[in-house]
């Protein structure tokens, strides 16, 4: 786990194989009581499990195993924490084309979800 020493907190942070990264924000997740990151991982069959001991999300393989093709990049840690946990998974992936392609659309195509759960364009 990377210790983020300038914000004072604890983030688990890894590659993938497309070249993005998967950051969480560990120090959310004490508490959270559905993990639902992990579960969903699982169900990928991706590097997500439960460290035993603090009852938060860890990995399973190492972060080059990770970085080869360990995480499938389905998006779902960040979804399902959304959702159901603490709002602690951020990703970010590179999508060459995709703000060219953006641009083009008649109409707004990206949504974000205001803390207060409000779905704005
Ligand atoms: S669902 Fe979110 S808050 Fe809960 S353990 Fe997973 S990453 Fe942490
Ligand atoms: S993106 Fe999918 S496979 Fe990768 S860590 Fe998240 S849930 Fe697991």
């Amino acid at each position: 786990m990377k210790e983020d020493r300038a914000a004072g907190t604890k983030v688990l942070q890894f590659k993938v194989r497309s070249g993005g990264t998967i950051v969480i924000d560990v120090d959310r997740c004490l508490g959270c009581e559905t993990q639902a990151c992990v579960k969903v991982c699982t169900i990928q069959g991706g590097p997500l499990v439960l460290d035993g001991e603090r009852q938060v999300p860890s990995l399973r393989w190492s972060l080059s195993e990770i970085e080869r093709g360990g995480c499938v990049e389905c998006l779902g840690c960040e979804l399902d924490c959304e959702l159901y946990g603490k709002r602690a998974v951020h990703i970010e992936l590179p999508l060459p084309g995709f703000d060219a392609y953006l641009s083009t659309a008649a109409e707004s195509l990206v949504y974000q979800i205001d803390r207060g759960g409000q779905c704005q364009s």
